[in-house]
């Protein structure tokens, strides 16, 4: 049995058609699922009994579980309990052009990013794509209002669940469905260059971030594990071949780190490394959290970080701090549950 969250819509038409069925009831279909938001197939009245029954013999609503929220004026966190026990988290912030929300494409993650919560635990497995529709579903629910734009940047690296990232995308897209604009989806990876020159010819028109957060590959491979697989020549060099593919721009996060990637030499070398790139570089001001010794760079560093980008005549934002007020960057939510698990074992 398949979740039904997960099945794009070109799938469904084909599988309506096995059953000698008109293509047209995966319209039908869709409506009945992210339209009326049935909690049951048998709330279906426009398609008839016997194919209700074929339906509900190959697929299920997936429902996972919101187990915690912690709210504040711009940014709420959930917390998702999943079918088999596994948490993920997705966070909804809003700006003043829209909702958005991160989604989580994996339980943990392998790559190790020594900033990241998330980092700290290695990879329980994929999220399968109903579970990340599922994410935006549940907060719609919860805030009862449309999300407008998806950021794919919560817990786990996108490219190394590349199939069903790229089917949810489609799913979401899906004019029937979310319908979210391809142009308000976001995907960031830490860098898996083959993945992402695969990635320049998936035919939709998302937008590319890749988390940089340090200008050499010195500094990279000590925050960033990855980057000894493929180092900032392989990514910068597949990035090229990218935006030659989509002439899309691309965004490059870079984690401001007090004392480790934020002088004015750093500065310079990033410019240096992005100069021939369309390119716009999104500052962030580090979440601290418990576990983690890094801090975040003070706050003269970082205007002094931007003005140097800016003289370079580069695209740069200082990202607007959200959800410091709760429990901050990516998987902490997740660890509060786990610490708060402890007392009771
Ligand atoms: S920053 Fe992203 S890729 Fe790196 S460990 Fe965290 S979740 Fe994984």
């Amino acid at each position: 049995m398949e979740n039904i969250y997960g099945v794009t819509y070109e799938k469904l038409e084909e599988y309506f058609l096995s059953l000698n069925e008109k293509k047209f009831k995966a319209n039908q279909l869709y409506t009945w699922l992210y339209d009326k938001k049935i909690k049951s197939f048998d709330e279906i009245t426009d398609i008839k009994k016997p194919v209700i029954e074929k339906i509900k013999e190959s697929f299920y609503l997936g429902d996972i579980k919101l187990v915690n929220v912690e709210r504040d004026k711009l940014v709420n966190k959930y917390l998702f309990e999943l079918e088999d026990g596994e948490h993920v988290e997705s966070v909804l912030m809003r700006h003043d052009y829209g909702t958005s929300v991160c989604v989580s494409s994996q339980v943990g993650c392998n790559m190790g990013c020594k900033f990241c919560e998330s980092g700290r635990r290695k990879k329980v497995r994929n999220l399968t794509k109903g579970e990340m529709t599922e994410q935006i579903l549940k907060i719609e629910n919860d805030i009862n209002e449309k999300v407008t734009h998806v950021v794919i940047m919560g817990i786990g690296e996108p490219f190394d669940n590349y199939e069903n990232v790229t089917d949810f995308i489609k799913i979401i897209n899906h004019p029937k469905s979310l319908a979210i604009g391809s142009r308000h989806i976001t995907l960031s990876t830490c860098g898996i260059a083959p993945k992402i020159r695969e990635f320049a010819h998936f035919p939709y028109q998302v937008n590319l971030a890749l988390s940089l957060h340090a200008p050499n590959d010195e500094l990279r491979n000590k925050i960033m594990p990855i980057n000894k697989a493929y180092p900032l020549k392989e990514v910068i060099d597949a990035l090229k071949y990218y935006y030659n593919e989509t002439n899309r721009r691309i965004t490059f996060e870079y984690i401001m780190l007090d004392n480790i990637n934020d002088s004015a030499k750093e500065a310079q070398e990033l410019c240096k490394l992005l100069k021939e790139l369309n390119c716009y570089i999104n500052l962030i001001p580090y979440n601290e959290t418990n576990n983690i010794d890094f801090k975040r760079s003070k706050k003269e560093k970082i205007l002094e970080f931007y003005d140097i980008i800016k003289k370079n005549n580069m695209n740069v934002t200082i990202r607007k701090e959200f959800g410091s007020n709760i429990s901050a960057a990516c998987g902490q939510l997740r660890s509060k549950k786990e610490d708060l698990w402890k007392h009771f074992i």
